[in-house]
């Protein structure tokens, strides 16, 4: 059995780590578009070479040199058993063409969405804290330091946040997110391949439906 995963989830959904859970534990190597374009920047293939162009002038990657990149990556060896994607396809003109490479690497595709509530998103995204002496994270709704917006451990530290943590910036980024991904969330709901996961959940109890999901089926 190989298959293909296409990994789903918003941002604050805990994708990534459901992603490294399942690499770590099913030896799915995780293949993510972002990952595979820095490694292309520092090679010198003729591929490589004619995304540089591209970018150099300017220009968008169109899906047809995205695919024939996404390709070229999970031809090599360690993606024989399958891989999870991350990050594509982000369209349904590049879900298509990811069928026609499924077939031909002999893979069955199916999609998973780590699905949390918008609501929910909000208050992980916004609510998250961190301790500038120890790196502790909190978030004020769902783990709160024992008084308010200092370290547990050091009373001195005044918690702080990442500068794009505002409710504003955050609000846009979610709606951002749901407007590019619903077309292709309706791609697999329709051909009958969408898992839906309850990200509401711990990172265990998630990880056991994703295992399911993915070896199951
Ligand atoms: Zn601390």
């Amino acid at each position: 059995m190989s298959k293909i995963v296409v990994l789903m989830g918003a941002p604050g959904a805990g994708k990534g780590t459901q992603a490294r859970l399942l690499q770590e534990r099913t030896g799915l190597p995780q293949i993510s578009t972002g990952d595979i374009f820095r490694e292309l920047a520092k090679a010198d293939t003729p591929l490589a070479r004619e995304v540089r162009e591209v970018q150099a002038a300017g220009k968008l990657v169109s899906d047809d040199l995205v695919i024939r990149v996404v390709q070229e990556r999970t031809n090599r060896e360690d993606c024989r058993r399958g891989y999870v994607l991350d990050g594509f396809p982000r369209t349904t003109a590049q879900a298509e063409m990811l069928e026609r490479l499924a077939a031909t690497q002999g893979h069955t595709l199916g999609a998973l969405l780590v699905d949390v509530p918008f609501e929910i998103l909000e208050k992980r995204l916004t609510g998250r804290r961190s301790c500038p002496v120890c790196g502790e994270i909190y978030n004020v709704y769902f783990k709160p330091p024992a008084r308010d917006e200092v370290c547990d451990l050091h009373p001195d530290a005044r918690l702080s946040r990442r500068t794009d943590d505002n409710a504003e910036t955050i609000k846009a980024r979610l709606a951002t997110y749901e407007r590019d991904t619903r077309p292709l969330l309706d791609y697999y709901e329709q051909t009958g391949r969408l898992v839906r996961v309850d990200g509401t959940r711990d990172a265990e109890a998630i990880y056991a439906d994703i295992e399911k999901a993915v070896t199951g089926g």
